[in-house]
């Protein structure tokens, strides 16, 4: 029997630490990478309180990181009813709650703690992982997945949990999350849980109503972008002077009707009052001399797309 392995490094404040979840120290689990794809020759120490070493002992996995994975979501599993009182609960009302009787009142008094102590263990970082001084290549936390301040080993971890906590069907809320993304778990949550129903027609139902709700709200993106984009005052200076026709058009001109969304012949004949409003301090000959300009310009872009696109000097502004 061999004795030989190797111990991960404890920095001094976490001394007498389970690394998985900060709980006091009972033993260390010895892991031994399986499948060992990277030629794993001893077994590499890893201390750990109670819970976690017995939880470690049932994982077959290829690494550090996934066997970290597998212990927080057999806490997360054991812990569900305790870590769902954060969801149900705020910590006020759980202490204005008239819970009676002796059971409930306990349950008043320890609850939040629960939460707060199930919310620890899940949540917890351990410590960076080294041997002998040399950290450990590879060890990832980049599939964790956070919402409402509790840390989940995965997105789809995450579904797995909170659908169970808010009890909507997992495909349901999978299927919202694919069409809302991963960043609006909340939205997805609340859309689930003010479904009218969850028979499969309903929540058919349901998608469809919130598909034709996205794509409406893109549609309004966009438009506002394309707002913004004439709604904005280009400094003179940007704006090129052009003839056509013999006539002159002036970069004044083009600047207004950037700045007021007049790009089109439609939309400056809307706001033809306010343009020669404008126009008319300077005199009335300059207005009409650059609306004149600026509805040559307008037609010529609108006439021929070609030109509009590649040989208008002002392409870009538009
Ligand atoms: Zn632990």
């Amino acid at each position: 029997m061999t004795t030989s392995y190797l111990s991960i490094d404890v920095p001094f404040e976490f001394r007498h630490t389970c690394w998985f979840c900060g709980e006091p120290y009972y033993e260390s689990h010895a892991f031994m990478a399986k499948p060992n794809y990277d030629g794993q020759s001893e077994p590499i120490m890893v201390p750990c309180c109670q819970e976690c070493f017995s939880f470690s002992n049932d994982i077959k996995v290829s690494s550090l990181d996934i066997l970290r994975d597998k212990v927080k979501e057999k806490l997360h599993k054991k812990y569900q009813k305790h870590l769902q009182i954060g969801v149900n609960w705020t910590k006020e009302e759980l202490e204005d709650s008239e819970f009676e009787g002796k059971a409930l009142e306990g349950f008043r008094e320890s609850g939040w703690k629960m939460f707060e102590i199930a919310k620890e263990r899940v949540n917890y970082r351990g410590w960076a992982v080294s041997i002998d001084g040399i950290p450990v290549e590879g060890l990832t936390t980049a599939f964790q997945f956070e919402f409402d301040g509790i840390v989940y080993t995965s997105l789809n971890h995450a579904v797995t949990q909170l659908a169970t906590a808010y009890a909507i069907p997992q495909p349901y809320l999978e299927q919202v999350i694919e069409l809302v993304g991963r960043d609006k778990m909340a939205y997805a949550l609340r859309f689930c849980k003010t479904s009218y129903g969850y028979s499969a027609a309903e929540r058919e139902a349901s998608l469809a109503s919130l598909r034709a709700l996205l794509a409406e709200e893109k549609a309004n993106k966009s438009e506002e972008k394309k707002v913004s984009k004439r709604g904005r005052k280009v400094p003179i200076s940007e704006i090129k002077e052009l003839i056509l026709f013999r006539t002159m058009i002036s970069p004044y001109a083009i600047q207004w009707a950037l700045e007021h969304g007049a790009t089109t012949l439609h939309a400056l004949a809307q706001q033809e009052d306010a343009f020669f409003e404008h126009f008319n301090q300077e005199s009335e000959l300059t207005a009409f001399t650059y609306f004149n300009a600026l509805q040559v310009y307008l037609e010529q872009r609108e006439n021929d797309h070609e030109w509009a696109e590649t040989s208008d000097p002002n392409k870009h502004l538009f």
